[in-house]
C-alpha cells in the first residue's frame, strides 16, 4: 500500500502523523534536525516549542483557541494530550513544561508501529506519491527556494509585517466612516472597503510621541536579512521624522469626513476590510515591533478605536508562508500539484494550536485519500472549519497575512445581540454551535470506517 511522506516533525507534522498513523496508514516523517538546525530550534526532538510555552486560553465556552482545543482534543490529538500530560498552572491558559512535552510527542511518534522517521533534510516537492509539507516558519532555504519554484517567488513571503486587526464590531462608528481614498472602487462593496478614522494636528502630535515612546521588542539575530523595503514599522517611520507618517499610511488626502464635511483632518488612519464577512479590520500600514501591551495602549489613541478589541496585534519577523487563498484547495492540496498537501505555519496560520489543528486536518484528509475516499473539511461553524475556511477562501489574497483563530472568522449567529453587550453570549453561541457540528463531522468518519 501507498505511503504517506510527511516533511518537517514539528506542530503540525507530528499531529499529521499521528492521525494518517492512527487511521491505519504508513507514515515516513522526514525531519531534518538535528542534523540541519534552524535560528530558533534548540533540540533534535519532535514538536518543539521555539519560543513560549504557552498554547494560550483554555476555555472552550468564550474564546476560540479554546474551542480549537476541545475541537483537537475530541480528535485524540497528539499534541493535546502531551500538553494536558505536561501542563504547567498558568491560570485560565495552557501552559506547557517544553522539554517533557517535546520528549513525550517524540517518544509517542517513534514507539508508533504505523510510523517510521527519516532525518534529513528534504529539498524538493516530488512528483509521485502523496506528501505533506509542513516546514513551518522557518523552513529551510533550499526547500523554500523549491517552493518558490512552483509557486511564483511573490507567492512566498519571507517576512511576515503584520498589521494589527481590529473587530469590526468594535470601532466607534459616531467617529469612523467608510469611504475609499478618492472614492475609488467600481462596486459599493469596493467602496465600502475602508475606514477612517480621523485624527487633529494635536492628536497626531500625542501619537507620535506615544510610538516613539513605547516599548519595542528586538530581531533575533540573522532574523532582518532581506527585510526593511516596503514594510517598515510605523515606530521606525515616525523616528525618521515626526510628518513621515503623515506622508505616508497616515495621508489625509482624497477623504472627506463624514461626520464634519468641513473639518480637514490633519492625518487619517485607514482600516481595510480583512475578511468576506466584514467583521474584521486591519490598520493598513501599521506593521510594529511594539511588545502586544504597548500596541493596544497606543492604537486606543486613535479616535474611534478607543474601545477597540483586537483578533490579533501586529507583528514582523522571518516566517514562510504561501499565499494560500491563490496556491491551495480546500483540502490543503497544492492547486498545480496535488499530491503535495501543505500544513501548519507555512500554510498561513499562526501559533503553536493553529498550526496543530491544521496538520491534524491534513493527516486525516491524506489517509483518506490513500485509503481511496474523500475526507470534507469540518464545517467553518467550527474553530477548524473557520481557519481551513479563511486560508483556503475567506481570506483577501491580496492582503493574505498568517492568522490566529478567533470568533471574526466564523459565520454570524442569527438572532443574537450585537457589540460588546452581546458578547458572552454570542461566544457561547458560537462554542455550543461548534461542538455539535464537530462531533457530527467526526462521527460521519467513524461510521466510514467502520
Ligand atoms: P515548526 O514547529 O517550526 O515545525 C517545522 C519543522 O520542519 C521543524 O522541525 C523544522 O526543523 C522542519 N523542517 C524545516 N525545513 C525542513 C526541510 N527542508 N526538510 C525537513 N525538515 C524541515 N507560536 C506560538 O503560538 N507562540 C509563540 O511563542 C511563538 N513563537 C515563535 C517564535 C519564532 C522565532 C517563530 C519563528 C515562530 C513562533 N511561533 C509561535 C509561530 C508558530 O506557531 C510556531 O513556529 C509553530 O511551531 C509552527 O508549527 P509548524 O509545525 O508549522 O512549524
Amino acid at each position: 500500500t501507498k505511503e504517506l511522506h510527511i516533511v518537517g516533525g514539528g506542530m503540525a507534522g507530528s499531529e499529521a502523523a499521528w492521525q494518517a498513523a492512527n487511521l491505519g496508514v504508513r507514515v515516513v516523517l522526514h525531519e531534518m534536525r538535528p542534523k540541519v538546525g534552524t535560528f530558533a530550534h534548540q533540540t533534535g526532538n519532535f514538536g518543539e516549542m521555539v519560543c513560549s510555552n504557552s498554547f494560550r486560553s483554555d476555555d472552550d465556552e468564550q474564546n476560540a483557541v479554546g474551542l480549537l482545543h476541545w475541537e483537537m482534543r475530541a480528535s485524540k490529538g497528539l499534541i493535546m494530550a502531551s500538553a494536558d500530560r505536561h501542563k504547567l498552572p498558568a491560570g485560565g491558559a495552557l501552559a506547557v513544561d517544553r522539554e517533557p512535552f517535546a520528549e513525550h510527542v517524540t517518544a509517542a511518534l517513534k514507539s508508533h508501529p504505523n510510523i517510521e522517521t527519516s532525518y534529513e533534510e528534504v529539498t524538493e516537492l516530488p512528483d509521485e506519491g502523496e506528501w505533506i509539507f509542513a516546514t513551518g516558519p522557518l523552513t529551510s532555504p533550499a526547500l523554500g527556494e523549491a517552493i518558490a519554484r512552483e509557486t511564483g517567488t511573490d507567492r512566498l513571503a519571507f517576512f511576515d509585517a503584520i498589521a494589527p486587526i481590529v473587530y469590526a464590531e468594535s470601532i466607534d462608528m459616531s467617529v469612523a466612516w467608510m469611504q475609499s481614498r478618492y472614492d475609488k472602487g467600481e462596486t459599493e462593496d469596493e467602496q465600502k472597503a475602508y475606514l477612517n478614522c480621523p485624527m487633529s494636528k494635536d492628536q497626531y502630535e500625542a501619537f507620535i510621541d506615544a510610538l516613539l515612546a513605547a516599548d519595542k521588542t528586538e530581531f533575533h539575530e540573522g532574523e532582518t536579512a532581506g527585510y526593511f523595503d516596503g514594510c517598515l514599522p510605523i515606530e521606525v517611520m515616525a523616528e525618521r521624522g515626526r510628518e513621515t507618517l503623515r506622508f505616508g499610511p497616515m495621508k489625509p488626502i482624497g477623504l472627506t469626513n463624514e461626520h464634519r464635511p468641513d473639518d480637514k483632518p490633519y492625518a487619517v488612519v485607514q482600516l481595510r476590510r480583512d475578511n468576506k464577512l466584514g467583521t474584521l479590520y486591519n490598520i493598513v500600514g501599521f506593521q510594529t515591533k511594539m511588545k502586544y501591551g504597548a500596541q493596544t495602549a497606543v492604537f486606543k489613541m486613535i479616535p474611534g478605536l478607543q474601545d477597540a478589541s483586537f483578533a490579533r496585534l501586529g507583528g514582523i519577523h522571518r516566517n514562510t508562508f504561501l499565499n494560500s487563498p491563490t496556491l491551495l484547495d480546500d483540502h490543503m492540496r497544492l492547486r498545480s500539484k496535488p499530491n503535495i498537501r501543505f500544513a501548519g505555519q507555512v500554510t498561513g496560520v499562526e501559533g503553536y494550536v493553529e498550526s496543530a489543528a491544521m496538520g491534524l486536518l491534513a493527516g486525516r484528509m491524506a489517509a483518506h485519500t490513500i485509503m481511496g475516499r474523500d475526507l470534507a473539511p469540518p464545517p467553518f461553524t467550527t474553530a477548524m472549519g473557520a481557519l481551513i475556511n479563511h486560508i483556503t477562501g475567506g481570506a483577501d489574497a491580496k492582503t493574505f497575512q498568517p492568522m490566529n483563530v478567533n470568533f471574526g472568522l466564523f459565520p454570524p449567529l442569527e438572532g443574537l445581540r450585537g457589540g460588546r453587550k452581546g458578547r458572552k453570549e454570542r461566544y457561547k453561541g458560537y462554542t455550543v454551535r461548534a461542538k455539535v457540528d464537530f462531533n457530527q463531522w467526526l462521527e460521519a468518519q467513524s461510521s466510514c470506517n467502520a
